[in-house]
């Protein structure tokens, strides 16, 4: 896995409250270069060293890695044994913004040996990624998992910022703590902070369609604030987005407004005001086809306020959806050309580009999204999430009995060991055992 990656050199300042981060203005997916917070001269140590980097390489693919997956993403993404066939979706699993993160997280255990290690929340939505996580020690400072806080942290302290970024007033407390801070945040959620402060800048509000809990959106949002004047709102379903163009044609009831959307709007925020000039941003990892449709609503609504010509003032867009998200729905949308008996999605239930791949899929045939392989129980009975109910669901009967097609994809999140391990639950469940699997792989 990282063997192909560019592994830059990453550097962190051995004084207090530095930051490392992406680099936007070389390659903002995968370069890496420290900003300093201070405005003193800093001493730079290097995180990626080459003999850091080669043993966190060793220890990331022992944890993540499947031979398997491998072998059969070469021979084409298709695997036939017996009367069992299953394709793979051409992308799947780990991105570049979660590899370059694990990558940063391990390195920085290594690096900052004798020091304390924390993280914000989770560094990504999978759990099994999680454990791994704090099986190295690594605290969490935030969520339901949350082990330590912000206020226990001191000057020796090492912070590690997940790929989703955080909140600017989180961000500003563990500063004042004065902590080192190692930032996995990845570019392309820095890009929508960039839009969401231009908006700020230009007094035009945020629209942001995501998720308003989710860690990336309540990052963005912080920065949809600007200087403190900016302001924002989040919806998520096209039913809030027609809700929210209502208002802007016909105007309404503000307080009925902000109790819909509250929690998902900017302290202060007047929809009498703010929404007269509006800019859309979505959180990296929505569905496009719906990302675009909000900004499509958005904008016809401007233009049914404002007419054409002061449309094109008043309301701006900017596609934020990341390259990864787009490869894999992309990917999976052309796995659901073939025809397939059902879609296994696997990943964490809580990881929002994985929930898309399976509303895509559901829309085809039957998809069972499943944490991992246990989730496969037996031939006749599968534990499953409902995107629904929001709930891990039990479902009988999932497999056919003769000849079977089966499709499978994982969220950016998910690793390949992970996937491997349901391919093999699979399989074992059609009467094929691992190492006939091996043979045929
Ligand atoms: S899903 Fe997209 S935005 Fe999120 S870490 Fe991966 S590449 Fe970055």
């Amino acid at each position: 896995m990282l063997a192909t990656r560019n592994i830059s050199e990453s550097m962190v300042s051995s004084e207090r409250s530095e930051i490392l981060r992406c680099d936007q203005n070389d390659n903002p997916n995968m370069s890496t270069n420290l900003i300093s917070s201070g405005t003193t001269a800093r001493q730079k140590v290097n995180l990626r060293t080459p003999d850091v980097m080669a043993a966190v390489q060793q220890q990331v693919e022992s944890h993540y890695r499947s031979d398997i997956i491998e072998k059969i993403r070469r021979a084409g993404g298709i695997i036939s044994v017996g009367d069992t066939t299953v394709r793979l979706a051409k992308q799947f699993g780990f991105c570049y913004g979660v590899e370059r993160a694990i990558d940063l997280a391990y390195a920085a255990r290594k690096v900052f040996k004798d020091r304390r290690l924390f993280i914000v929340g989770e560094i990504i939505h999978n759990p099994e990624v999680n454990h791994q996580i704090a099986s190295l020690g690594i605290k969490n400072l935030t969520g339901k998992n949350k082990e330590a806080d912000i206020t226990d942290l001191g000057p020796d302290d090492v912070v590690i910022v997940p790929a989703f970024g955080t909140e600017l007033s989180i961000q500003q407390q563990i500063k004042d703590r004065g902590c080192q801070i190692v930032d996995t945040t990845c570019g392309d959620v820095m890009s929508v902070w960039k839009r969401v402060r231009k908006y700020a800048s230009e007094s035009v509000t945020s629209i942001i369609h995501g998720k308003a809990e989710h860690e990336e959106t309540k990052a963005t949002s912080s920065r949809a604030l600007g200087d403190g004047s900016g302001h924002y709102v989040v919806v998520l379903t096209l039913a809030d987005t027609d809700y929210v163009c209502d208002y802007i044609r016909h105007g309404g009831d503000k307080q009925a407004f902000l109790e819909k959307f509250k929690g998902a709007h900017s302290p202060g925020f007047d929809p009498d005001v703010h929404l007269q000039t509006v800019g859309v941003a979505n959180q990296t990892t929505m569905l496009r086809g719906e990302t675009e449709e909000v900004q499509r609503r958005i904008r016809q609504a401007v233009i049914d306020r404002d007419g054409q010509e002061l449309a094109q003032q008043n309301f701006r867009f900017f596609d934020t959806i990341c390259g990864a998200t787009q490869e894999r729905q992309d990917a999976l949308r052309e796995l659901l050309n073939v025809p397939m008996h059902l879609l296994l999605v696997v990943g964490g239930y809580n990881s929002s580009n994985t929930s898309h791949l399976a509303e895509m899929g559901e829309e085809k045939l039957p998809t069972y999204f499943v944490l991992n392989a246990s989730r496969l129980v037996s031939a006749t009975e599968i534990k499953h999430y409902n995107l629904h109910e929001k709930r891990e669901v039990v479902s009988h009967f999932w497999l056919p009995n003769g000849p079977a097609a089966i499709g499978i994809t994982a969220g950016a999140s998910c690793p390949n060991n992970l996937i491997e391990e349901t391919l093999i639950r699979l399989f074992e469940l059609r009467g094929i055992s691992r190492r006939d699997l091996e043979l045929a792989a």
